[in-house]
């Protein structure tokens, strides 16, 4: 669903900003209007729903899908930044963060308190970073004008632990449209995805916006049209239950009709140069996603077809892509890895084309229990460079925001990707120490990355360190906003610590310390505030 957020039956249409006028920071919607969610209240909705969203068995931290999405989104939100639409304050107390779901149908939606859901699906059908953009410049324009506040107003104040509930009913019930949940719940399920849409003159300014942000942002704004052009293909054809997001994003004459002018004052746009890396990583989303056996099988033949050979690069590059993702599904790695090798080597003229075989080459090299071989092609230096090596950020010319500000890059996940292929591989070569100097400066740059913490956590116990094995373990929990498991690991982690002769690590027991007293505390707000509101 593209619009999470209820209009409350009763709600008054609150004022929008006049079209068309100059906007500064100044002119945002203010915050914390009579009868809006103030950002405190949103962020603790939005924290309460993505702490679910975190344990749902579909949630995907996939490395390399997963920085390629935050790399176009931080670009956004800097481009939203520079346009004056994100506000300091704004900027500073909501999360901004992409919560990715395995899920093959299309769809993209804004939550409250500045997360972001993804289906694989929308990340498998776009052919650019620029259409990509487009639907999280839309998206992100939702969150900065504040439409969820806007929507929720003062009612659902009261309860927004019910409201927390009734946005993941909702999340789940569109995940499986034509199947159980949707019948089970009947027409309240369908009522409350009617309440949970944003109204047109919402959609109609996050189009504006959006369209601003994308240009500003460094995206070709045809991205703009060519998705409007994929809805509009869509919503042709009868059978698009696959496609939640045109549900929740009806095409209007008039959005259409505004996407028009738009682009007259735009000029011929000449055809923007193929996307591989975007239409490789397609087919890493569609495999990801979970499409079936059947599926798998036809996607990992379809090299073999005749005439393949004869198709144009693009089409052959993300078949490649998808079909050696399948083999390694299908459990035939050594034909993933021949695939892969083919693939690098049809795309060996595009560096981020090129980038990406090389790191989907380690990822199967991984999975076929060989990490030495999948240190071949993961650098050891895990920070941006001009060399076009697996690590460099390749997101593009937009100017990188100051390091002080939170969507830079230091909390972006450039060269995580290949960071944590890199420390798995180190860990599995009698390494363990070398992932280790790499993941501590990286948490220590990123304290909210669960899967870096992961990777750490088997490092240490691969060393023998159950101590710090635990604390990394705690930081895992901690950084999904799970604060009973945060404190379970710790209190493990201390009674390890008193049975040490001599006491051990004294150090690394006082930061477990420290950092049990903040999970406990977390977690007596938790219950605190669920009791309050429920
Ligand atoms: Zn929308």
């Amino acid at each position: 669903m593209g619009a999470l957020i209820a209009p409350p039956l009763s709600a008054q249409p609150t004022s929008t900003p006049t079209p068309g006028t100059t906007r500064a920071p100044a002119g945002l919607p203010s915050l914390g209007d009579a009868g809006d969610m103030t950002t405190l209240e949103e962020r603790k909705l939005g924290d309460a729903i993505a702490r679910e969203l975190y344990r749902d068995p579909d949630y995907l931290d996939d490395p390399i899908l997963g920085e390629y999405v935050d790399g176009v989104w931080r670009q956004l939100l800097a481009g939203a930044k520079a346009r004056g639409e994100l506000s300091p304050e704004l900027e500073e107390r909501f999360a901004w963060v992409v919560l990715m779901g395995r899920d093959r149908t299309i769809n993209a939606f804004a939550l409250p308190g500045g997360y972001f859901g993804l289906h694989t699906g929308l990340v498998g059908a776009v052919a650019s970073r620029d259409e990509l953009a487009s639907v999280l410049a839309h998206e992100i324009s939702h969150i900065t004008q504040r439409h969820i506040a806007r929507l929720m107003g003062q009612q659902t104040r009261q309860a927004p632990m019910m409201m927390a509930a009734m946005i993941l009913g909702a999340i789940a019930a569109s995940k499986n449209p034509q199947a159980g949940m949707a019948l089970a719940v009947g027409g309240q399920a369908a009522a409350i995805q009617q309440q949970l849409n944003f109204s047109r003159d919402m959609e109609r300014e996050a189009d504006r916006i959006g369209y601003g942000v994308l240009g500003q942002s460094g995206f070709a704004p045809s991205g703009f049209v060519s998705m409007f052009e994929k809805l509009q293909a869509a919503s042709r054809i009868n059978d698009n239950g696959d496609w939640p997001y045109l549900r929740s994003h009806p095409l209007t004459t008039q959005r259409i009709a505004d996407m028009q002018q738009r682009q007259q004052g735009q000029g011929r746009a000449a055809t923007p140069p193929t996307d591989y890396e975007a239409l490789l990583l397609a087919g890493r989303a569609r495999v990801l996603g979970r499409p079936g056996v059947d599926v798998l099988r036809a996607w990992a033949a379809e090299p073999a077809q005749p005439g393949f050979d004869s198709q144009p690069l693009a089409k052959r590059a993300g078949a490649l892509y998808a079909a050696a993702m399948a083999q390694a599904q299908l459990r035939d790695l050594p034909k993933a890895q021949a695939l892969a090798a083919q693939l690098a080597h049809a795309v060996a003229g595009d560096a981020r084309g090129l980038r990406q075989a090389r790191l989907l080459q380690a990822d199967l090299a991984l999975q076929a229990g060989q990490p030495a071989r999948a240190l071949e092609w993961l650098p050891a230096k895990a920070s941006g460079t001009a060399s076009g090596a697996l690590t460099g950020t390749g997101t593009g010319d937009a100017p990188a925001p100051p390091a002080s500000s939170p969507i830079s890059a230091a909390h972006g996940q450039a060269g995580r990707a290949a960071l944590l292929m890199r420390a798995q591989a180190l860990t599995a070569t009698q390494r363990a120490g070398d992932a280790v100097s790499a993941l501590q400066p990286w948490v220590s740059d990123h304290p909210q990355d669960a899967g870096a913490w992961q990777a750490l956590s088997a490092a240490y116990g691969a060393q023998g360190q159950t101590l710090r094995a635990l604390r990394a373990q705690g930081e895992v929990a901690m950084s999904r906003m799970d604060y009973a498991g945060a404190v379970d690991r710790w209190r493990a982690a201390q009674d390890f610590s008193r049975t040490q002769m001599g006491g051990g690590d004294l150090i690394e027991a006082s930061i477990v310390d420290t950092r049990l007293r903040t999970a406990q505390a977390a977690l007596r707000q938790q219950r605190e505030d669920e009791l309050k509101r429920r």
